[in-house]
């Protein structure tokens, strides 16, 4: 998928949103929803994804939605911070298929990192749904 396209209400994320598939949601507003990856590429791999949407990706959203979605980022990310004490945390986006993307619902990343341990690779090795769960709640436990 090019940068250019149509958005597919059928994407995995779209479902989440509709309740059709289930996620180890951790956080919700009227504007963002963030939920932990499947395929984690470290413990606490987190996804915030705007709720009203229909971008493919961040350059196709509408301007009055970023500034909600990236509030929601920030939340969401100082909660990671606080309740799995990383030593860094990455937060980062794909836009269409040639820079990595696999689902076209505008979503952020935000992996956090510890000193010596290995990023793991990016959408690949499904994680346990109970320990998803378990860090959804020790997340979501620290939104403020
Ligand atoms: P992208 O490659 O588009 O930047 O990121 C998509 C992310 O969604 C990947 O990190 C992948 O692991 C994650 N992902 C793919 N399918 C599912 C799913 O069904 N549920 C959840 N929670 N994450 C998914």
């Amino acid at each position: 998928m090019s940068l250019d396209g149509t958005y597919d209400a059928g994407n995995i994320f779209a479902k989440i949103l509709r309740g059709e598939m289930p996620a180890a949601k951790v956080y919700e507003d009227d504007h963002v929803l963030a939920f932990m990856d499947v395929f984690p590429q470290s413990k606490g791999h987190t996804l915030v994804i705007p709720k009203h949407s229909t971008a493919r990706n961040f350059l196709d959203e509408a301007p009055e939605v970023v500034g909600p979605l990236m509030l929601g980022v920030q939340r969401v990310a100082r909660a990671v911070r606080a309740a799995l004490t990383p030593d860094g945390l990455v937060i980062t986006q794909f836009n269409g298929a040639p820079a990595g993307q696999t689902v076209f619902h505008l979503h952020f990343h935000i992996i956090p990192r510890w000193e010596g341990v290995a990023l793991g690779r990016h959408a690949e090795g499904m994680a346990d749904a109970a320990e998803l769960k378990e860090l959804a709640a020790q997340i979501a436990a620290k939104i403020s």
